[in-house]
């Protein structure tokens, strides 16, 4: 079946769809298989939802590129795309609560925050994509004289694979499929099995929006078969993908075992924070914690090691375990929660197996460590700080992806650029410092995608965003973002 009934706390009992979404209509799995999701803050089973095929992917393929020749990659115009994507950024606005409801019981997050922060950012994403659509340009190139010139046509790639992880589904969901349809693509998405809700939700709005049939295909199901599906299609022109260092790597082998398709990668992190003596404690401890206790640390970004120069370490950390004290721990529901459960169980066991794996290694347990005590059946851990950490243990060097933030002393720049610098990661960092020439020599030597000087985890749809070293390939969002969606091609004119 394609629909199911689900009691959500504010919006009591709602049918929502649990299928395949291909040509703008539900379907059931072509193997009849489902997979079941769970309540993160309770660990009840939620629904069961259709688990894709080699064959439902084929069907999407099949209908994405239909539209791209016949709609919309050749005959709708880009105003026409800028405008279908502000009346869904204006159908998400109107359904902004029951979207953040959905999102909340289906993730874990805090209400309040699952609609200022996903469905708000999510929104706005669209509406900067939409106002890009129709300013995306070529080049002129007078190389070869008055009378001959060539020119540059920026043409969108054509069907696209998307497939995201659970962490911000709402917010991923409009990161790739964004840029992907202003640019004039058409996508075949696949939601991370934790959370297929709410991008199926989205699929009955892209419909009343106007979007035509076979330009948002989405396919839900397991990495291991509707994923990799997507990744060796042989008529998927890109993959784009946000997840693990581990799926990124097969999702590369993959395309390129299959026909090259193009790939671009967001990948995890291990992002540094450097805090200098100058700097003033409170205010780099509070966007610490914001950095590290967002999202319950569930976040690619997350500030998971602050380095602290000698003078303030003990300061710093103090201020720092008030913070992680203080944390609105609660119910998803509740209005005033900022940090719920993390997404699953084996994600709760994996990071107080990290925890463990620190002690052992020799780390301090400043504050947290524990399953929150009010966890229930749910899936807490206390915002945790391990403290006088060494570069050689496996808490520095691993993602954890939970909330745990690792601390070490530093004496000069040059130790903490080789602290910073050590990991096999580069996706974000942040210095702070009272000092502009300092913060601006730190910076150029930080190996990151994005640096943040005294402050934290801001993001902005017109800013580009993605990893150095093995955080990715490619980026996202900003013009970056819609031209990873096209190829240029050279027109050499001779008339
Ligand atoms: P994951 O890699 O396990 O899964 C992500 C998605 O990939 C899911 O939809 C999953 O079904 C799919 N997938 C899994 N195996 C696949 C395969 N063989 N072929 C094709 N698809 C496959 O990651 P996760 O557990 O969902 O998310 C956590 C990880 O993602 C963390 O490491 C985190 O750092 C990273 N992450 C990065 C960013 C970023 O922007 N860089 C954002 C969020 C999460």
């Amino acid at each position: 079946s394609t629909h199911a009934e689900l009691q959500v706390p504010s919006l009591g009992k709602v049918t929502v769809p649990v299928g395949i979404f291909i040509n703008n209509e539900w379907s059931p799995s072509s193997f009849k298989e489902t997979f079941a999701t769970i309540n993160p803050a309770t660990g009840e089973k939620q629904l069961d939802f259709a688990h894709g095929s080699a064959a439902d992917v084929d069907r999407a393929v099949k209908a994405a590129r239909k539209a791209f020749k016949t709609t919309w990659g050749n005959n709708i115009a880009a105003t026409e795309r800028a405008a279908a994507l502000n009346k869904l950024a204006d159908l998400m606005e109107r359904d902004s609560d029951k979207l953040a409801a959905l999102e909340s019981i289906n993730s874990g997050k805090g209400v309040r925050i699952a609609r200022d922060a996903d469905v708000a950012d999510s929104v706005a994403c669209l509406r900067y994509y939409a106002g890009l659509a129709d300013k995306f340009f070529g080049q002129t190139i007078p190389h070869f004289g008055k009378e001959k010139f060539v020119y540059t046509l920026h043409q969108p790639i054509g069907v696209c694979g998307q497939i995201i992880p659970w962490n911000y589904p709402l917010l991923m969901w409009a990161w790739k499929v964004a840029p992907a349809l202003a640019a004039g693509c058409c996508v075949v998405m696949k939601p991370s099995e934790l959370t297929p809700l709410t991008a199926l939700v989205l699929c009955d709005l892209a419909k009343e929006a106007g979007i035509p049939a076979g330009v948002i295909n989405t396919v839900p199901g397991l990495g291991a078969t509707t994923g990799d599906a997507i990744s060796r299609h042989m008529d998927i022109d890109k993959v784009a993908f946000t997840g693990s260092v581990v799926t990124g790597r097969r999702i590369s082998i993959a395309a390129a075992e299959s026909n090259l398709k193009k790939v671009t990668l967001e990948l995890g992190g291990k992002s540094p924070m450097l805090v200098f003596d100058s700097a003033d404690v409170e205010e780099a401890a509070a966007w610490t914690a914001m950095g590290i206790w967002f999202n319950s640390g569930q976040d690619c970004c997350a500030s998971s090691r602050v380095y602290v120069q000698e003078g303030i370490y003990d300061k710093f950390l103090a201020a720092l375990k008030k913070k992680a004290e203080t944390v609105a721990i609660g119910q998803p529901h509740d209005e005033a929660t900022s940090f719920g459960p993390l997404i699953s169980a084996g994600q709760r066991d994996k990071v107080l197996g990290y925890i463990e794996t620190g002690k052992k290694e020799g780390a301090r347990v400043v504050t947290g460590g524990q399953k929150w005590p009010k966890s229930g059946g749910g899936f807490w851990i206390e915002p945790t700080i391990l403290a006088d950490t060494t570069l050689d243990m496996k808490v520095v060097q691993e993602e954890i992806f939970g909330p745990v933030i690792v601390a070490a002393k530093f004496k000069t720049e040059e130790e903490a650029l080789e602290l910073a610098n050590t990991t096999s990661y580069g996706l974000a960092a942040a210095v702070f410092t009272n000092d502009a020439r300092q913060a601006t020599r730190i910076t150029a030597a930080l190996d990151a995608g994005t640096v943040w000087q005294n402050q934290y985890a801001l993001l902005h749809a017109g800013v580009p965003f993605g990893g150095f070293k093995q955080s990715g390939i490619g980026r996202e969002l900003g013009t970056y973002g819609l031209e990873a969606y096209t190829q240029v091609k050279a027109v050499h004119q001779n008339l």
